[in-house]
């Protein structure tokens, strides 16, 4: 599979160009198909592995094929991307600018350490997608109302780390916000607390190993 195969908008294919990303890593060649075929994911794959853009293309590609059919005035977020740090949620939006450039899709990052009210603002301007950790996002929902319902994708990535950090009650929390939206689970290891997890979130999942 070359991304050139892949059924994405031709301006992702030129910024995946000019990101240098000649052929698609292994993780990429098994996730990208099966997200861009509407599959819930359980993916196991380490950093480095080029994890971020086997999430990032299908969701900006839908992203972009739900704008162009849907010329909605007031746009509401149509995916969540969860990390368990701040560093990481920072890391995954600068992809997402880098790879979603001149497309419709446009970020929010909602991370502790920077002014709610700003992050609000930013997430009511009309954006495609929120980068979060599950604290602050709670925080958010639970201060200021967000319309979820058109998210359809929900990304966790580092499931692992994110439930040794506690952060499970607090993802199945804005699981629950959402309805029956697309899961792709990322996770480096795949321990069984990651398994429940996902049982918890998906009745059917395509379980992706490298
Ligand atoms: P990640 O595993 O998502 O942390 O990605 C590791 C690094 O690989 C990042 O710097 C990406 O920009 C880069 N990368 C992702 N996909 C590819 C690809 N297909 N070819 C070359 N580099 C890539």
């Amino acid at each position: 599979l070359s991304f050139g195969e892949c059924d994405v908008p031709q301006k992702l294919l030129q910024n995946i160009e000019s990101a240098g990303y000649e052929i698609p890593t292994p993780v990429q060649m098994q996730a990208i198909p099966a997200a861009l075929a509407g599959q819930s994911l359980l993916v196991s794959a380490e950093t480095g592995s080029g994890k971020t853009a086997a999430y990032l293309v299908p969701v900006i590609s839908r992203c972009a094929n739900v704008r162009k059919e849907l010329s909605v005035t007031e746009k509401k977020p149509l995916v969540i991307v969860l990390t368990p740090t701040r560093e990481l949620c920072i890391q995954v939006e600068e992809q997402a600018k880098v790879l979603g450039k001149g497309l419709p899709f446009k970020t929010a990052l909602v991370v502790g350490g920077d002014a709610m009210a700003k992050q609000i603002y930013r997430v009511k301007s009309g954006i495609e997608m929120i980068v979060g950790t599950p604290g602050r996002l709670i925080d958010l929902l639970a201060k200021y109302d967000v319309e979820l319902d058109s998210v359809s994708v929900l990304v966790i990535d580092e499931v692992d780390s994110m439930l040794q950090r506690g952060f499970r009650e607090q993802v199945m929390q804005i699981y629950r916000a959402l309805s029956q939206p697309q899961v792709l689970l990322y996770s480096a290891t795949v321990p069984v607390e990651v398994e429940k997890m996902t049982s918890s979130l998906v009745k059917e999942v395509k379980v992706i190993t490298v």
